[in-house]
């Protein structure tokens, strides 16, 4: 029998308890039922596993899954087990390597992960000939491509691999957005033209927010107030990782903790098992931490310090709410990220200092960008966005834009004339003409620039230096001072116009709560919950591989009184209804 989409829809409810298939995955998990090959380009948390762990279900035969990391393959292998699919891995991890090539050759597994080193060995392609293959799925395959940002040589070799199982279908699944990596992969792997299935990158779920530094402590600590759940904050430094999770945790009592290479082995791979199992710990880490993890319920990502690039900025973000809930993605950033940032490109070969130079260009328009955030980012990986989204922070709270180039010429003005060699809080002295010993015996209270700015313009020079920091026209000195850079000469010369963005105030900024989805509070959600950490527990997985919140939220909305009521809710599929229907449905008569 041809397995259709009608079939494929039943088992979408039978097997993982969804009404619907999200974005794409119809398209591709059809084209993988016609046993057609394909490529799907889906962000993260679009559910890029679900198009062939289904498919796998219903087709005859195994699917075998290359996947580059073992954390990742057991990741899912957990979820796809409640789920009461039959999948098993082979890595240098597994013990059980005998039962798993015995049920493999007697056809009694949907899903086989295997990495890509030994997909591709002869003995390997020898075995897979015992039993017929569904389907061969390739994850994360823009490591087959070097345009790629993680070029792995193994993923090569998987093209002979298949092209010894001609008529078995291919679907090579990532999260790259660009075209060079793309073409390659559907070459690399052997996949027509026709067969790329391309997403949209947008993850409305994600509220984004960019903000100036000047407290991080607290601002963070306000962040986890408003998102209770989970959360990720990056820092550049490992000293500065120690440190903020340490204040952090004293500052709100959570759980923080922290994540980086100089940590030994061992408390590292606590912290982050410990985070992987919680519901509401924080977690700072350098950027090494995340490959790998795929925590669905991460409610907040936030950034100290501006990240390497866009492209970095939106994996990192991404990493929040992979299960579609409102989460956040804050970047706190200070004029100095910019500052040195733009003074290392000084040590980069010619050749590629264009392109950083670009790279830093384009996070600085984002960080001050008046407009839509989330447009900025969609134009930047070649989307065609609308122009506003209504949720990120400038859409909600719209910063005014102020035409500041005679302002900016007098502050340029006193840099030169200073020698270039003060920072910010010697200049405002200068230019206010705020009575300083050290401005007086330097002799700068005679310069024709002291006192120039009052008012109101005082207010702006701050935000004035950041920003002319961030473009780089103001470029810092080896000893802490400014000097002119990039068209500061320009400015000067009345050539160019200057315009800042100026935050709205603190009162309007806060007004604007989370947009948290769980009923914080209500009693059954709340037992609902602790249920759920009981059944984790004794099954030792993480809370979310037994339910969702979102299916805990619609249990405790809809109240289903019946295995059948219960079976009607998202995200309870067979297996979890068997395994938890009668206890759940228990805690909500009793609540
Ligand atoms: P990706 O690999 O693309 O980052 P995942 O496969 O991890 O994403 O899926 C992200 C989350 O979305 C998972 O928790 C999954 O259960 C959920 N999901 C996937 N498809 C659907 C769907 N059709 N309806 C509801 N939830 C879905
Ligand atoms: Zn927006």
């Amino acid at each position: 029998m041809v397995a259709s989409m009608e079939n494929a829809r039943e088992a979408l409810r039978a097997t993982f308890g969804f009404d619907d298939f999200r974005g794409r995955q119809a398209e591709v998990v059809e084209r993988t039922l016609a046993r057609q090959s394909s490529l799907a380009v889906m962000p993260t948390g679009a559910g890029k596993s679900l198009t062939y762990q289904l498919p796998a279900t219903m087709l005859q035969g195994c699917c075998i899954v290359i996947s580059p990391l073992i954390a990742l393959m057991h990741d899912q292998l957990r979820s796809a087990r409640v789920n009461g699919i039959r999948a098993a891995t082979l890595t240098s991890a597994d013990a059980d390597w005998r039962e798993t090539q015995d049920a493999y050759r007697a056809g009694k597994l949907d899903l086989l992960y295997v990495a890509p080193e030994r997909a591709s060995q002869p003995a390997f392609r020898d075995f897979l000939a015992f039993s017929p293959i569904a389907l061969f799925a390739v994850d994360e395959a823009h490591c087959v491509s070097e345009w790629g940002h993680d070029f792995r040589p193994d993923y090569r070799m998987l093209r002979p691999l298949m092209d010894a199982f001609p008529d078995v279908p291919r679907l090579a699944l990532t999260a790259t957005a660009d075209r060079q990596t793309r073409g390659d992969v559907l070459a690399q792997l052997g996949i027509p033209e026709e067969g790329l299935v391309l997403a949209g990158f947008d993850r409305p779920n994600i509220r984004y927010a960019i903000r100036h530094r000047d407290n991080p402590v607290r601002q963070i600590a306000n962040l986890m107030a408003e998102r209770p759940g989970p959360g990720i904050v990056y820092a550049q430094t490992r000293r500065k990782v120690e440190d903020l999770a340490e204040k952090l945790a004293r500052e709100t009592g959570r759980t923080v903790l922290p994540y980086h290479a100089g940590l030994d082995p061992e408390t590292r791979a606590a912290n982050q098992a410990a985070f992987v199992a919680s519901e509401d710990m924080v977690i700072v880490a350098t950027v090494a931490f995340g490959m790998g993890i795929d925590k669905p319920d991460v409610r907040f990502v936030a950034h100290v310090g501006v990240p390497k690039s866009i492209e970095a900025y939106y994996q990192e973000t991404g990493r929040a709410g992979r299960d579609g809930d409102p989460s956040a993605a804050t970047m706190f950033w200070g004029a100095g990220d910019f500052a040195t940032a733009r003074a290392r490109l000084a040590e980069v070969d010619g050749d590629r200092r264009g392109a950083e130079r670009a790279r830093l260009d384009a996070l600085a328009g984002l960080v001050e960008t008046p407009q839509c955030r989330r447009a900025v980012l969609l134009r930047h990986f070649g989307e065609d966005p609308p122009e506003t989204c209504g949720n990120c922070d400038n859409c909600l709270d719209a910063p005014d834009v102020t035409e500041v180039t005679e302002l900016a010429r007098k502050l340029l003005s006193a840099v030169y004339r200073t020698g270039q060699s003060f920072g910010m809080g010697h200049l405002q002295k200068v230019l206010t003409g705020t009575e300083d010993e050290r401005v007086r015996q330097r002799g700068h209270d005679r310069l024709s620039v002291y006192g120039i700015v009052e008012g109101e313009e005082a207010r702006l020079l701050q935000p004035l230096g950041r920003a002319l920091q961030a473009r780089g026209d103001l470029v810092p000195t080896e000893h802490g001072g400014l000097a002119l850079g990039g068209s500061a000469r320009e400015i000067l010369k009345g050539e160019r116009e200057v315009a800042i963005v100026v935050p709205p105030k603190r009162q309007r900024r806060g007004r604007r709560g989370g947009d948290e989805a769980n009923p914080v509070g209500d009693p059954l959600f709340e037992a609902l919950r602790e249920l759920r950490r009981e059944l984790a527990s004794e099954a030792q997985v993480p809370p979310y591989v037994v339910f969702h919140d979102s299916t805990l939220r619609e249990m405790a909305a809809s109240r289903p009184a019946s295995m059948d009521a219960m079976s009607r809710v998202g995200g309870v599929g067979g297996k979890k209804l068997e395994a938890y229907g009668a206890r759940f449905l228990r805690c909500i008569a009793e609540n």
